[in-house]
């Protein structure tokens, strides 16, 4: 989703990477072939940019991001989903993700 937990370097925290349904929203078949009236949901996604929009959600992932005493930290992925990609590209580089380790 366009949210996602502030990761702190010396803390473990949970990352949301998506919040959304396994067809991620917007829904394509809403966008190809409005409803009459249009899906409320997927016809405002497309007035705000992704990050800033609540309605924009991917596939439901969460990363849990374990800082060991000695401040090492493993990544534990659960769920995994056709947005997987956008979600590395959004949050992996933004919470500087080097590796999942589960
Ligand atoms: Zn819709």
């Amino acid at each position: 989703g366009a949210t996602a937990a502030v990761a702190a370097v010396s803390s473990s925290s949970l990352i949301f990477l998506g919040t959304g349904c396994s067809t991620a929203l917007p829904d394509t078949r809403c966008l190809i072939r409005p409803s009459t009236p249009p899906c409320a949901v997927c016809s405002t996604v497309l007035s705000l940019p992704p990050d800033r929009n609540p309605n924009y959600r991917l596939n439901s992932s969460l990363l849990i991001d374990y800082c060991h005493d000695d401040g090492a930290h493993k990544y534990i992925l659960i769920d995994i989903g056709k947005t997987f990609r956008e979600q590395v590209l959004r949050w992996f580089v933004h919470h500087n993700v080097p590796s999942i380790d589960s």
